[in-house]
């Protein structure tokens, strides 16, 4: 299996470190739902979870919540996004959190996308997040100041290296607001420390003052709890590169002196119309809006899997009705596949499987499936690598479907036309369309 390395910008042939390959991805800040983009990148880590497995790879894999409020901005300045929500609507900060990350948890199911054997909340790790600042300190890599403890970035050579940064230029760029305090520009709280008066409800007490973990310290202290430096394979959007996810590799470092994945994979944004998701161009859809204009999840996972990773996507509902209608047109197919115990075309699942393996690329297993033809077993697995419920959300014909099915092809046999009829109709109400060939019925499900 081949994969683009972010670390490397080099597209490379996987090599697992053990036996198990461990995963970690950068899960979603649980104050407000998450848009359709938000779960893009989620179905693409599904994928190549399941192209790993499909590939004979066992996964382990960890994702987070966050639901420790963290600062609006990517740096240590700003509002904090569960107080934002709290403030919002009236609610407390755990009430926030608890109601949005169980409403991601459930559309990230309603995806069908491979349930992670660890969802770790932020909140279950603010001991050990203490514990590994302590680590981080006592290895020589923090100081305190006024308002909290820092990452001290000279500390570590290679800080710049992951994200191509150039740190003279960071440096020209934030005179302005460069706090005294900090001794890099880079730097970096890990711990925050609440001012008396300040208002921040989430607080834990560590080093005598009631404070909170900095943003990016749960995802190194939940991979160095629950996987284990280094890991094999860290996911997240392409956003995260230059600050969350240097700042994790940076932070790894200290605490374990071991580097943190050896492949790093990233993804693209989706825009919307050609335009930005943005709340001021009211394009911020839900899965619960596409669902209102008739579209399941799983067309949308259709849609997503027709692009690339990498590749800047752009989502009008046309493509989506586009992408639905493939998905009717393979179940199609899967049925006629089916009732007529057709043959594959010679090689086909693996060289579909091949163009998975091959840093991910289903738009072109697509275009394979697209262009061969598949017998039912082929199906079957094509269903497994991809997971878009193309058998098990089809009308069960195997059971009542089937039996009616049968009672028509007798009453044909007995002429009986009127009970024919009487049966398509029925089967039509269930979204199957019976139609009379040369050969005997066949079905298909419903445009
Ligand atoms: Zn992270």
């Amino acid at each position: 299996m081949k994969i683009f390395n972010t670390a490397s910008k080099k597209i490379e042939t996987f090599n697992p470190i053990g036996d198990e390959v461990k995963i970690y991805t950068c899960g979603p800040t649980v104050y407000n739902y998450q848009h359709i983009g938000n779960y893009a990148s989620y179905v693409y880590w599904d994928l190549l979870v399941r192209a790993l497995k499909a590939n004979g790879y066992k996964v382990k894999r960890v994702l987070n919540l966050t639901d420790v409020g963290h600062l609006v901005s990517d740096g240590d300045s700003g509002e904090d996004k569960l107080e934002k929500g709290a403030a919002r609507e009236g609610k407390s900060v755990y009430e926030v959190a608890e109601f949005y990350g169980k409403d991601f948890l459930e559309n990230f199911r309603a995806l069908e996308l491979t349930e992670p054997q660890v969802i770790a909340k932020a909140t279950d790790y603010i001991e050990q997040d203490m514990r590994a600042v302590d680590e981080m300190t006592k290895n020589g890599f923090t100081y305190e100041t006024e308002d909290g403890v820092y990452y001290d970035t000279s500390k570590f050579e290679h800080y710049a290296d992951f994200a191509r940064l150039d740190l003279k230029g960071l440096i020209a760029g934030a005179r302005v607001d460069f706090s005294d305090e900090k001794r890099n520009v880079a730097d970096f709280a890990v711990w925050k420390f609440i001012k008396p008066g300040e208002k921040h409800a989430m607080r834990w007490d560590y080093l005598d003052r009631p404070g909170y973990p900095g943003w990016h310290l749960e995802c190194s202290t939940i991979i160095h709890e629950e996987l284990g430096e280094p890991i094999d394979i860290h996911t997240g959007g392409i956003d995260h590169v230059p600050i969350h996810h240097t700042n994790e590799i940076a932070q790894s470092y200290a605490l374990s002196g071991r580097p943190l994945a050896k492949y790093w994979l990233h993804c693209n944004f989706i825009t919307i119309d050609g335009e930005k998701i943005s709340k001021s161009l009211g394009n911020v859809y839900l899965l619960s809006d596409l669902a209102e204009k008739g579209f399941s999840p799983m067309d949308f996972k259709m849609w997503v899997l027709q692009g690339h990773y990498q590749g800047t996507r752009n989502f009008t509902f046309d493509s989506l009705e586009a992408a639905k209608n493939r998905r009717l047109n393979w179940r199609n197919r899967i049925a006629l596949s089916y009732q007529h115990d057709i043959a594959s075309d010679d090689g086909v699942y693996e060289r579909v499987l091949g163009a998975v393996s091959e840093n991910l690329n289903s738009a072109e297993a697509f275009a394979i499936i697209d262009g061969s033809t598949l017998s039912f077993a082929d199906w079957k697995k094509i269903d497994a690598l991809f997971g878009l419920k193309l058998i098990a959300d089809s009308p069960k014909l195997s059971e009542e479907g089937q039996a009616l099915l049968n009672e028509r092809t007798k009453a044909r046999e007995q002429k009986d036309w009127a009970k024919s009829d009487e049966i398509r109709d029925k089967l039509l109400g269930m979204g199957i369309v019976v139609r009379d060939t040369a050969d005997g019925a066949i079905w298909e499900y419903e445009k």
